[in-house]
């Protein structure tokens, strides 16, 4: 049975002191809840503080990228390695913004997950058509394109440490959710796609998130879908009440 996962991508958000208040209202609220991985994932500044806060915490850190050198002349880059020393788990790659603002492609991707995973950290890695591609009847090439990019020359077992979110581009931060059949039939292509490049296992135990305008309001009925193993959050993990009710209803499935 694959594991629920609840992450909440804080982007370019939060000062260490506004971060603090809002991981330790998780804590009191969500202390409780062990069938889900729970992840928050703030901006680089604030990681060394929310670790120190996470200890013994149900709730696991994770960083929004990550260089796929260890060390060396890269200005202003993030290794893996400073990222396991600091105590994170899961590191965010790919994600719609860096590919649009920052020029990120399938082959750096690609370079990050296998670095991310050398390290023994958890890469969760984002794939997704935008609203033209959509529009254009593409949306299952891109996600193909996504993911044998984005996989090439990884191996089975690792494979399985690699979590894919699902994420509309029209859908991030615009307040458009896919409908939970839309996100259902995407996630579904997925899988198959995952059993034509590995097998039958990878494509039953691999865990899919959806990402795009998730809220309280929409996330029973995106969670219920059975290919749908969770989500990631951008706008409401920033707000405790709506983070911890979206965790809350996705911790139901878990059991
Ligand atoms: C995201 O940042 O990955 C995201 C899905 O954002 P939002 O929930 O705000 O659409």
């Amino acid at each position: 049975m694959r594991r629920v996962i609840i992450a909440g991508n804080w982007k370019m958000n939060k000062t260490i002191s506004e971060a603090l208040e809002l991981v330790n209202g998780l804590k009191r609220e969500l202390c409780d809840i062990e069938d889900i991985d729970i992840v928050v994932i703030p901006p680089f500044t604030a990681l060394g503080e929310i670790a120190d806060a996470l200890t013994s915490s149900n709730i696991k850190l994770g960083a929004q990228d990550a260089h796929w050198e260890q060390k060396g002349a890269f200005t202003g880059e993030i290794s893996p390695t400073m990222l396991k020393d600091i105590g994170v788990t899961y590191v965010v790659i790919g994600h719609s913004e860096r590919r649009i603002y920052f020029g990120e492609t399938n082959e750096t991707v690609n370079k990050k997950v296998k670095s991310v995973l050398k390290t023994d950290l958890l890469p969760i890695m984002c794939i997704g058509e935008r609203l033209e591609e959509r529009e254009a009847g593409s949306t299952f090439d891109v996600i193909r394109d996504h993911i044998e990019g984005g996989l090439k020359g990884i191996s089975e077992q690792d494979v399985l440490k690699v979590v894919i979110a699902y994420e509309p581009v029209w859908a991030i931060g615009t307040g458009k959710t896919a409908t939970p059949a839309q996100a259902e039939e995407a996630h579904l292509y997925i899988r198959d796609l995952l059993k034509e490049l590995y097998d039958e296992s990878v494509a039953k135990n691999l865990r899919i998130q959806y990402g795009g305008s998730v809220k309280p309001e929409n996330i029973k009925e995106l969670i219920n879908q059975e290919d749908i193993d969770g989500a990631l959050v951008g706008g409401a993990s920033l707000k405790t009440e709506e983070f911890v009710s979206i965790v809350k209803e996705s911790a139901k499935k878990g059991v």
